[in-house]
């Protein structure tokens, strides 16, 4: 039995090893590392993440707006507040007026990429939306619009990018087909979310991906497919957040995730491509009050602060008691850049593009 634990725990940290020389693993390895999780694999880990981020971007973390821009939706995710068959949920759109105005806010504040999200709202046609990206990018040359609007046509992306928007975030939300058939109404398809991705960037966009950790029906098996999607389509960006139920969806009464297991793929994906940018996201800040260190620790180099009205913050509800004052907020800048100090980094004024090498 001792000897047996003694091959298990050299074997996680030889794989731990081989992960970070050479940035891959095979998909029952991938599943062998996040099984035996243990408090010392994620130290090594995050260690190595950590310095691996170093070598690239220094003590910088870069940061970005956030300006929910919609919660209308016309999807029915089952994990998701907005859901359109939720009907408890106080439905809003910012005006192109309003969006302006928190880039202005954002821009003074430093704040150089602006990530537009929202629901699935079609509201937001190409038109209007080429409309607003065009009148920031005209306003403050100097920063990175990101969108995050979910699925549209390649038409329509391609129209978008023309106007001026940089990036485009669009979670995966997860690799395994049968357990997205399991998070997602029979009307939203798996492979069309997967060619989303690949006409982003196809079509010149930096894109990101990414899943929640902890989500309903997720198995072990699943992650590891997660990881190997993104060693195969090495996004710019990857946002990961453990699942926070909403009381008005189907998963209320489903766990959520947890921190620790948030932090320890945010390590292994900074050793699987190294360049990526990685968010301590809102979720994993709102899971643990100090999520957002602990997952720069982990090797994140990006935190993505709110920066919409705070009259409609509360109303963009993705899960409960989503965090979005305090050092959620854009406002409080200094207040999380002081944090951001006290671990030995620091938050840097610039568009925070990829390092490719
Ligand atoms: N409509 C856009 C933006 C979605 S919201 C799109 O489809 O891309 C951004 C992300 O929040 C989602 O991709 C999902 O991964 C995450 N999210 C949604 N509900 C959540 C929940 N209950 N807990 C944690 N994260 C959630």
């Amino acid at each position: 039995m001792e000897q047996n634990n003694i091959q298990k725990t050299e074997k996680i940290f030889s794989l731990i090893d081989s992960l970070e020389q050479q940035h891959t693993l095979s998909l029952m390895e991938y599943e062998y590392l996040i099984t035996h999780r243990c408090p010392e694999a994620a130290r090594v880990l995050s260690e190595k993440a950590s310095r691996m981020c170093r070598r690239i971007y220094g003590n910088a973390i870069y940061i970005r707006g956030l300006i929910e821009i919609s919660n209308f939706c016309k999807n029915d995710c089952l994990y998701c507040g907005i859901r359109r068959s939720n009907r408890n949920c106080d439905r809003y759109r910012l005006t192109a007026d309003e969006i302006l105005k928190c880039c202005e806010e954002g821009h003074a504040l430093g704040f150089r990429t602006f990530v537009l999200q929202g629901g699935e709202d079609s509201f937001f046609t190409d038109d209007i939306m080429c409309d607003i990206i065009r009148k920031i990018k005209n306003q403050y040359p100097d920063c990175a619009v990101t969108l995050s609007l979910g699925e549209r046509s390649r038409s329509s992306y391609l129209a978008l990018f023309e106007a001026g928007a940089d990036r485009y975030l669009l979670r995966h939300e997860t690799a395994d087909e049968e357990h997205y058939k399991k998070l997602h109404p029979p009307d939203m398809s798996f492979s069309n979310r997967m060619q989303c991705l690949q006409e982003l960037r196809d079509i010149g966009y930096q894109v990101g991906c990414g899943f929640m950790t902890g989500s309903p029906y997720q198995t072990a098996f699943a992650l590891a497919q997660d990881l190997k999607f993104v060693e195969a389509f090495h996004p710019d960006m990857c946002g990961i957040g453990p699942f926070i139920p909403h009381t008005s969806t189907p998963f209320y009464h489903m766990p959520a995730g947890d921190a620790e297991l948030t932090c320890y793929l945010l390590s292994i994906l900074r050793l699987i491509y190294p360049p990526v940018l990685l968010p301590a996201t809102t979720a994993l800040g709102t899971i643990d009050p100090e999520g957002r260190e602990k997952g720069i620790l982990a090797g994140a180099n990006v935190v993505m602060p709110n920066l919409s009205p705070v009259s409609v913050r509360s109303k963009y509800q993705l899960y409960n008691n989503k965090a979005c004052t305090g050092d959620e907020s854009a406002q409080n800048k200094n207040s999380l850049s002081q944090r951001m100090e006290a671990i030995g980094y620091e938050i840097v004024t610039c568009r925070g593009d990829i390092k490719r090498k």
